[in-house]
């Protein structure tokens, strides 16, 4: 069997050997996953939701264990690895608890025509679930799909990235050992490149959750489209933020500066770009810088953030800050020296703050994810909102304002927006999470996260029957056809509401 390697990225040494699983292997596994698929269901939430739980209490006890290879694997400082379990342990609970609510059957109104029906909308799982997962937030990205999806009443099968898979393997094996009564196949890991991802979209499964970048998203979709499978698109971002002049600028700069920067910035929502207003650029900027210069990457554990996980990414990041001051940006933080060199090591790169670069620049338009943000002096926040607005991505944002921070939120388009905070809709369970344009479509997290994995089914069910009501017949009495008549005209000609 084919196999691959997971490895530090920080040191290089191997973490351990996987299989390249085959369309055969993958196949089987959603075989599994389906006979287990009716047992899962048939449980109920409830149920669902004890199992769910031991889960997480399993995780939560072995939270030393998780840190460390997650470390080790994804190069995260242990803190940050320490954050994403807290993150993982809040997202399942809130799933597993919120199910039965969210899912339960709803009564709704039949409306005057059918008034003889009751009516109801009942939440079906789907059966299986294939999930498709990025590295840079290994396990609590994907659980957004895996850990609603469960709890919806699915079957998982996983097939987390290649950079990634002994985090994935750990998470699937607490999940067996936390639950021995359960059958074999409710959550399974399968292991591999592209390849073993897009069997995964042609196995069979009943819908597809990814997230990654937008290219890999269009190879799924068009790996489903051939079956029909329905998809959830969870892709990249170029996240803005807007600082008005009555911000707390401390506060928004010490918030860029994380959110720009945290996991070497790979962050689907990490902080790309800023539009400061002209009264407080001077102030912003150097507050910002401040706050960069005890920010450092690195292995050691007092680090700020860990190595670029991909080695390739390093030259994009290059690429990007090269363009950026060819077309006349200023680099206020850092700079082309701060990219994979330095004392570090070649896969580090120290935080660069781009200013005034073009707004068709590679740096301000595709997304960098790297420790890098560009920051814009606007004249005042309708020119920040306007050029916010602007870009393929739709997936979060974030305003900086004392007193009118809801109202400049609205205006932004995202799917998601923090006020006087960064990322902080990921981390309220009950908000959904996802965005439009390049940045996907669909949403994990919340009540929407949980519907995301189920079936909508309608009922309409008879009481009794209305002679001469019934429109199900072609019986046609001529009073039933005045009355009609008479409806449509008293009921919707007037303009009044
Ligand atoms: P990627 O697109 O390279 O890979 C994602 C996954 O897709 C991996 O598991 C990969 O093996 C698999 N894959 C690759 N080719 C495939 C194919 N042809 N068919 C099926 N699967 C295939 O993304 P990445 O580099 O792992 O992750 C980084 C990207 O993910 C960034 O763009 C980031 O913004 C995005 N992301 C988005 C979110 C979100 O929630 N919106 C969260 C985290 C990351």
């Amino acid at each position: 069997m084919t196999t691959f390697v997971s490895r530090n990225p920080a040191t290089g040494e191997d973490i351990a050997a996987f299989p390249v699983m085959s369309a055969e292997q993958v196949g089987a596994a959603v075989r599994t996953a389906r006979h287990a698929a009716g047992a899962w269901a048939a449980l109920g939430p409830a149920r669902r939701r004890e199992h769910l739980l031991r889960w997480v209490a399993r995780l939560a006890r072995h939270e030393t264990e998780f840190v460390e290879l997650m470390h080790a694997e994804n190069g995260k400082p242990a803190a940050d690895a320490l954050v994403e379990l807290l993150l993982i342990c809040e997202h399942v609970r809130w799933a597993a608890r919120n199910a039965p609510k969210v899912l339960r059957t709803r009564r709704v109104r039949p409306g005057p025509l059918l008034a003889n029906h009751i009516a109801w909308i009942e939440y079906r799982p789907y059966g299986v679930v294939g999930v498709i997962g990025p590295w840079n937030y290994p396990v609590f990205t994907p659980i957004g799909s895996i850990g609603y999806a469960l709890a919806a009443g699915n079957t998982v099968v996983f097939k987390p990235s290649e950079q990634t898979p002994a985090l994935a393997d750990y998470v699937a094996r607490m999940f067996a050992e936390a639950n021995p009564d359960l059958p074999d196949g409710v959550f399974t890991v399968v292991t591999g490149l592209a390849e073993t991802g897009a069997a995964l979209c042609r196995s069979g499964v009943d819908k597809i959750a990814f997230t990654g970048s937008a290219a890999t998203g269009r190879k799924v979709m068009s790996a489903c489209a051939e079956s029909l499978t329905p998809v959830l698109m969870e892709c990249g971002g170029k996240d803005p933020v807007v600082v008005a002049d009555d911000a707390d600028l401390p506060l928004a700069a010490e918030a860029v500066a994380w959110g720009a920067t945290a996991n070497a910035g790979q962050t689907c929502a990490g902080v790309e770009r800023v539009y400061v207003v002209e009264p407080v650029r001077d102030a912003f900027l150097a507050e910002l810088g401040r706050v960069l210069r005890g920010v450092r990457p690195g292995s050691d554990p007092d680090a700020s953030y860990g190595p670029m996980t991909l080695p390739s990414q390093v030259d994009v990041i290059r690429r990007h800050v090269a363009d950026a001051l060819d077309r006349g940006g200023r680099a206020v933080v850092g700079g082309l020296d701060s990219i994979g060199s330095g004392s570090v090591g070649d896969n580090y790169v120290s935080p660069v703050v781009l200013c005034d670069t073009p707004e068709d620049s590679v740096a301000v338009r595709e997304e960098t994810f790297g420790p890098t943000v560009t920051v814009r002096t606007v004249a005042d926040v309708d020119e920040a909102v306007r050029l916010a607005n602007v870009g393929d991505y739709g997936l979060g944002a974030a305003v900086f304002s004392r007193s009118h921070g809801t109202e400049i939120a609205g205006r932004l388009d995202a799917g998601m927006v923090s006020v006087n905070a960064v990322l902080s809709f990921a981390g309220v369970p009950g908000l959904p999470f996802g965005g439009s344009g390049e940045s996907g479509f669909g949403r994990i997290h919340g009540a929407d996260g949980l519907r995301e994995f189920a079936r909508t089914r309608s009922v309409a069910l008879r009481r009794f029957t209305v002679p001469g009501a019934d429109f199900a017949t072609f019986r046609r009495p001529a009073l039933r056809t005045a009355v009609m008549r008479r409806i449509i005209r008293l009921r919707h000609g007037r303009t009044a509401s």
